[in-house]
């Protein structure tokens, strides 16, 4: 057994290389060059090369890995209000969908500054009167249906916010409306606002009112990826399936407030008001105060909007960048990644991310050149495409699928790595503890207490794997655990983001976003001491009870969601989960079957007990493997002499089994036939919600049946999941109990 991994370098002298490397002034370098070339998926070779050559510079191998992608183009757009009088019809507004240009702030000003549009969004032409549809999301739609507001043949306009964009064309594509308008109210960007007082940047830090908020329409809770290569690799020659069920077939258009608001006050007067219905409806009207009343509309038949959007749909190389530092075992692999692509300048998506990855992979260069050897593999990705749907990373990730099932630890995220300079991570259980570890030992930028640490200043909440960014292929297609940290905006924040805008750029990053990059230079720590201790770690540093811990709190909570009368599942989240172990009262002792019979609403008390059984069983396992590993780990610590040989040997194998388990545990709930009517997504646990897409679902099966009050699906679900729970427990046993 290895007993000084690592080489020369010991893993303290690791980790104070991966703490004391990272540099803002780098970081600041990295920002300005991935902000200033060409950045759209499939347009950025240079930026590429450039870091690969970057990262071979650091003493990282690393190669260039293309696929073909299906993606659109914009070519050209219009969009206008028209009234019509007894002279005809006359154009009131033509909106510019354009956004200013900055004399401070430069990129703006660039020929790779991107037109307004919707990454695969559809063709078409239509005019049609409109109705302001709130967020969109489903609910806003439910209201509307039940308040019999005509939705069929209109044009929605719709804020951003709260669920994902493309699902907001989704609904109202399937409502029968002919298109949808998106744009960004400032009344929800909190406080920082010109109400508030506050100058619109660069001069300040409230939303410029012609910023734009560009992005993917595709119907990210189907399918991640190439929409025309469903569950294989998008390579030259592939087949290529339709794609009418996973991006729109209504067009669409996204918008800066002072565009909407001509539009927005053509409503005024039409229909009932925001306030005639709930609160969800009457908050963050931030345009009450320039004229708009927030009508529902529809207008008129003689008030209407022309919308007209026309991309070219291609398919076109993009490019991944992968390098390698091999470990000492072969067959243990931990992947960090984060996407190169951006809409606009990206200062803060993904570029902050990019820099932080760049200093991270210089700080392991470092390490390398001093004579260190990594225990397990580490894997480095830039991926290209994310931004129109995970395109880049998902290839890979169905491309070495086998691999990857067999191999990869963990997959460590990082997309907008500073936007703010609170920490937030999102995490598959397994992960939690390594991350509160790394956060309790690292000093935070802010030390207006000195020597508070990251964590000191974090809730301390993980979220659980939605959707979003690049981590979805690995957790939901291949069961890697994955986590996705971020230094993201504060409640009580000081500058509104620009999110997927020109002004997302260098300059804001500069002066309002993190001066000095110091927020940068720490998230290079987290994520260098993440992945080493993933990596160097003897025994992997999981913690299976509370995984188990975890899945007792989504059980209780689809519990809840049957005994719920009005529907509501779908929006269940683990984030308001308690973490008490309820289920373990509640657990019934009765012996497993090893067949899993489907169950049925009509004794949903009967089904649930067999979950909480097959969670309480999974726990006692999980303990025990986690003692057994705490064991292990101490013996390994201890020094053993050289004439010890056979105990260093057992003791090898023993580690080696321990690690096999915990690297295969995410696996076991993964149900190859996948969730109902989006099969792509292979895990039982964990999935984006289907109705709003970033936020996460947990138990989306079980849920969804519920939801759906469909008992012959939830009566398979209670034996999918419990299959898999009883699967990932035969996993984790320890046989042998010697503890000498
Ligand atoms: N991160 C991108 C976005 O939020 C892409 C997400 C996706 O398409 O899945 O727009
Ligand atoms: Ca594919
Ligand atoms: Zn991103
Ligand atoms: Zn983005």
């Amino acid at each position: 057994w290895p007993h000084h991994p690592g080489g020369r370098v010991t893993n303290e002298r690791l980790e104070e290389i991966l703490l004391e490397t990272p540099d803002g002034k780098k970081a600041e370098q990295w920002s300005q060059y991935y902000t200033e070339g060409a950045h759209l998926a499939g347009q950025n070779y240079s930026q590429a090369l450039w870091t690969k050559e970057k990262w071979e510079e650091f003493g990282v191998k690393s190669e260039i890995v293309a696929y073909e992608a299906y993606l659109n183009r914009p070519i050209e757009n219009r969009l206008a209000l028209l009234h019509k009088s007894k002279a005809g019809w006359t154009v009131e507004y033509e909106a510019s969908l354009k956004e200013d240009v900055l004399k401070d702030d430069p990129t703006t000003n660039s020929s790779n500054s991107n037109p307004v549009f919707h990454g695969y969004s559809a063709n078409g032409n239509v005019t049609a009167p409109i109705v302001w549809v709130n967020y969109g999301t489903y609910q806003d739609f439910e209201d509307l249906r039940k308040a019999n507001v005509s939705l069929e043949g209109r044009i929605a306009i719709a804020r951003y916010g709260g669920i994902f964009r493309g699902l907001k064309v989704k609904r109202a594509q399937e409502l029968g409306m002919i298109g949808t308008i998106l744009y960004s109210d400032p009344g929800d960007d909190g406080e920082v606002t010109e109400e508030n007082g506050y100058e619109p940047y660069p001069d300040g830090p409230a939303r410029q009112p012609s910023s734009v908020q560009r992005g993917s329409v595709a119907f990210i809770s189907q399918l991640a990826g190439d929409p025309s290569t469903p569950g294989y690799p998008s390579k030259p020659g592939s087949p290529r399936e339709p794609t009418e069920s996973v991006i729109p077939s209504i067009p669409s258009i996204p918008i800066s407030y002072r565009d909407a608001l001509p539009i927005l006050q053509a409503l005024n007067g039409h229909g009932p008001k925001a306030s005639d219905f709930n609160q969800y409806w009457d908050r963050n009207l931030g345009l009450v105060h320039k004229g708009v009343h927030y009508n529902i509309g529809p207008t008129p038949d003689d008030v209407v909007v022309n919308l007209h959007n026309l991309q070219d749909y291609i398919t076109t190389p993009i490019w991944n960048v992968i390098g390698v530092i091999n470990g000492t075992i072969p067959d243990e692999v931990i992947v960090l990644g984060n996407h190169r692509d951006a809409w606009c300048p990206g200062a803060v998506d993904p570029n902050s991310g990019s820099a932080v990855v760049n200093e991270v992979i210089r700080s392991f260069g470092v390490a390398l050149k001093e004579g260190w050897k990594p225990l397990r593999t580490i894997v480095f990705a830039s991926w290209d495409g994310e931004e129109y749907g995970l395109v880049g990373s998902t290839e890979w990730v169905e491309e070495y699928v086998p691999w990857l099932k067999a191999a990869n630890v963990a997959y460590l995220n990082i997309d907008t790595g500073v936007g703010g300079q609170c920490f937030g991570a999102h995490a598959a259980p397994l992960l939690n503890k390594v991350i509160r570890e790394v956060t309790a030992q690292l000093q935070s930028p802010n030390q207006t207490v000195p020597g508070q640490t990251i964590a000191d200043l974090w809730d301390g909440k993980i979220g659980t794997m939605g959707s979003g960014s690049d981590f979805t292929a690995f957790q939901d297609f291949a069961g890697i655990p994955s986590l996705d940290v971020r230094f993201e905006g504060c409640p009580t924040d000081q500058a509104v983001y620009h999110y997927h805008s020109n002004y997302d750029s260098f300059y804001w990053m500069s002066n309002y976003g993190d001066p000095g990059f110091v927020y940068h230079r720490a998230m290079a720590q987290v994520l260098g001491l993440l992945a080493a201790k993933l990596s160097e770690s003897l025994v992997i540093p999981f913690s299976a009870k509370e995984y188990a811990n975890a899945l007792g709190g989504y059980v209780k909570k689809a519990e809840e969601a049957l005994h719920r009368s009005s529907s509501l599942p779908s929006s269940l989240s683990a984030e308001d989960l308690s973490e008490e172990e309820i289920f373990s009262l509640r657990a019934s002792t009765a012996d497993q079957d090893a067949i899993f019979p489907a169950g049925s609403f009509a004794d949903s008390d009967a089904q649930f007990a067999r979950l909480y059984s097959a969670v309480f069983n999974l726990t006692k396992a999980a303990t025990t493997l986690d003692e057994h590993a705490n064991h292990l780990l101490k013996r390994a610590e201890t020094h053993i002499p050289w004439w010890r040989w056979f105990e260093r040997l057992r003791l090898g194998f023993a580690i080696r089994k321990v690690n096999t388990q915990y690297k295969l545990l995410e696996r076991a709930f993964l149900y190859s036939d996948g969730l109902d009517g989006r099969s792509w997504f292979k895990h039982v646990l964990f999935s984006p919600n289907i109705r709003s897409g970033y936020a996460g679902a947990v138990l989306p099966g079980l849920v969804e049946a519920i939801d759906a009050r469909d008992e012959k699906r939830f009566g398979k679900w209670v034996g999918i999941v419990e299959g898999a729970i009883f699967k990932a427990t035969e996993g984790i046993r320890v046989k042998e109990h010697r503890h000498d």
